[in-house]
């Protein structure tokens, strides 16, 4: 495909994570033209990411056979609280040490071209509301359930960011004043007790605890290796206690969805990230608690899909992003 005939609009999206990043050239159709997967060099700390976002962001280009000036922008997806007026992450769960980074005008002034910085779930969402399961949609929440769970609130058709960008922290909403301490540390926000990471916990409390169950027997007889994932090839096995921690999780899940159909009466909610592929035996007793607690109106009001884009919808809503604040 020759994009430089066809004057197609074009972006380049960055989708930053902890362990990996990665960078496509898309169309304003929403095509990926071009892209690139590396690990992220945490360990080297913002000026060697840096370097590995523009090394793969020049790969990109070449595999698009295009040159940084048939971008029209570049938008970056980034984890933890960055603003996006400034352009910096002031911090990051996902980014040890990094504090108050000028993530956006590092990469600028490496490429030569504008920049934008957007939380990466908040991409996410921007990605489904464009080209996934919220097309059409004014007004829905995207859910990641995953290793924590993270989300963008989008209100008349725009991801809603709040007074100084930080809006859409979905995960730290507290569900239990008294429960499991959080990464951010917080007690018992909905990440701490619904997601993947505390689906794990609990599962190696249990054993730990000498509980009957194959979980362990599962993970290769290795409590370092039970993970979300173990639990539920137990719990396809028959483990009742694998079934009943999934559907706890499942409860919990459920708690949150409550809360977010009650405060925003969103008429579509999209469910994404690891976590969600479990399927009906995760979501099945979500849906019932959420069912129990939302207000009936609320509840009659929404529709829940399945998010449509995988692991593209951050990069996508990225470049989509960078369309609507470069242009
Ligand atoms: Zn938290």
């Amino acid at each position: 495909m020759c994009v430089t005939e066809n004057m197609e609009r074009l972006a380049l999206g960055i989708d930053l994570g902890g362990t990996k990043i990665l960078t496509a050239i898309i169309s304003a159709r929403g095509e990926i033209l071009s892209r690139d997967y590396r690990a992220t060099p945490v360990q080297e700390g913002p000026d060697g990411v840096v370097k590995a976002i523009v090394d793969s962001a020049n790969v990109v280009l070449g595999q698009a056979g295009i040159a940084i000036t048939d971008i029209e922008a570049v938008g970056i997806g980034a984890p933890g609280i960055s603003n996006p007026d400034t352009g910096s992450i002031l911090t990051s769960p996902n980014l040890p040490g990094w504090c108050n980074v000028p993530l956006r005008d590092m990469v600028a002034d490496k490429l030569d071209i504008k920049c934008f910085l957007v939380n990466d779930a908040n991409a996410a969402a921007l990605g489904e509301l464009s080209f996934g399961a919220g097309r059409g949609a004014h007004n829905f929440i995207y859910v990641t359930l995953s290793t924590g769970i993270g989300g963008g609130i989008v209100v008349d058709g725009r991801v809603y960011s709040g007074a100084t960008g930080f809006a859409g922290e979905i995960g730290h909403m507290t569900i239990d004043d008294d429960g499991p301490l959080c990464n951010c540390g917080n007690k018992g926000c909905w990440e701490a007790l619904a997601s993947g990471s505390a689906l794990e916990t609990e599962a190696r409390r249990w054993v730990e605890e000498g509980a009957t169950t194959t979980i362990l027997a599962c993970a290769g007889g290795e409590l370092d290796k039970v993970t979300a994932r173990v639990v539920q090839v137990a719990a396809e096995q028959g483990d009742e206690l694998a079934q009943k921690l999934i559907a706890r999780t499942g409860r919990y899940v459920g708690v949150g969805l409550a809360n977010l159909i009650n405060i925003f009466n969103p008429e579509l909610i999209v469910i994404g990230g690891g976590l969600s592929n479990m399927g009906d035996v995760l979501l099945k007793p979500a849906f019932k608690e959420a069912e129990e607690r939302a207000y009936k109106a609320s509840w009659q009001a929404v529709r829940f899909a399945r998010a449509e884009l995988g692991a593209d919808s951050g990069v996508l809503g990225a470049a989509v992003f960078a369309f609507r604040e470069g242009s």
